[in-house]
């Protein structure tokens, strides 16, 4: 597609902003740390007028922590609605970026900006159905199913599922603020960190503390392969930084589905079947840009 595309993957610690087409056309890029919003949206606003050095924008995808609004029907679209994060709840997003600039705006979650990089440039190319993960500081998926984003009532929220915790096993209560122990209330990075009393970086890899944590993401997984369907289950985030957990994840879902879900993927080629992210940690912005050229290419 012609033209030059801007991306926004906003975190909850910080902020990536880049100009480019793809993974090998990035022209200009930035990252910020996410303080309050007018700070924040500001300094993203002036990356993207200075990078008009290298051309006008055809479009701009945006793919934020949430929840938010991604319903383009609602008067709140493109906007970050109830989150914790202080400062930020109800905060006019994409719409903001629209009047200023005056491009065509694309808007979704980070999980669905990330599921997006991959199914364009990585890990999930050719795949109509399948989910992206991120185990870190919280726990969210997106992904497509048929090949659309998934959405719905407003966007799922994997992380906030309950999975069987058995408090003989496992006293830790739960951190996630809503819910105490849903998956991200006991696998998240914190969740570790505070079972623990040490940073999750910092466990060894053969620590108690990784089969606790492959055994509630095993579980979270195999529901998700019973409801949705995937065709692959891609994980990323801090926590997934450690690779032996790949292993034990897919060993957890094969125990679990007990050989129930006739499909070959799931027996010779679970290897690829459960799979971290090809772009890595750039998968949100590239999906970011992703998200602009099909916000443009619908004539959004
Ligand atoms: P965020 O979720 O804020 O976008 P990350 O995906 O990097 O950022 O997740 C940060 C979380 O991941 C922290 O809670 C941290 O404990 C955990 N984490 C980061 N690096 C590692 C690592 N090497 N091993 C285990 N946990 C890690
Ligand atoms: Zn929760």
């Amino acid at each position: 597609m012609a033209g030059l595309f801007g991306g926004i993957e906003a975190g909850g610690t910080k902020f990536v902003c880049a100009v480019g087409t793809g993974p090998e056309d990035i022209r200009q890029q930035t990252r910020f740390p996410t303080t309050s919003p007018d700070e924040t949206l500001n300094r993203a606003l002036d990356f993207f007028r200075e990078a008009r050095q290298h051309g006008e924008l055809a479009g701009l995808g945006i793919v934020s922590f949430g929840p938010v609004d991604p319903d383009p029907a609602s008067p709140h679209f493109g906007f970050i609605t109830t989150t914790p994060k202080p400062g930020w709840a109800h905060t006019d997003f994409a719409p903001r970026f629209q009047r200023s600039l005056g491009v065509t705006v694309g808007f979704d979650t980070d999980v669905n900006g990330a599921a997006l990089g991959e199914a364009r440039w990585g890990a999930a190319r050719g795949l109509q159905t399948f989910l992206y993960l991120t185990i870190g500081t919280g726990i969210g998926g997106g992904g497509l199913a048929g090949g659309q984003l998934l959405h719905g009532l407003l966007h799922p929220e994997m992380g906030h599922i309950r999975v069987p915790h058995d408090r003989n096993e496992d006293p830790f209560p739960g951190s996630c603020p809503f819910h105490g122990d849903c998956l991200e209330g006991l696998a998240s990075g914190p969740a570790i960190e505070q079972r623990w009393g040490r940073a999750a970086r910092e466990l060894p890899a053969d620590h108690a503390a990784w089969e606790l944590e492959a055994k509630y993401l095993g579980l979270a997984l195999s529901n998700f392969v019973c409801t949705l369907s995937p065709q692959r289950i891609i994980l990323g985030g801090g926590v997934m930084e450690q690779t032996q957990l790949f292993p034990m994840i897919r060993h957890q879902i094969r125990q679990l589905l007990n050989g129930y879900i006739q499909s070959p993927v799931l027996q010779d080629q679970i290897d690829q079947f459960v799979v971290p992210p090809e772009l890595g940690n750039r998968a949100g912005v590239l999906g970011a840009i992703a998200l602009a050229q099909q916000a443009v290419a619908a004539g959004n």
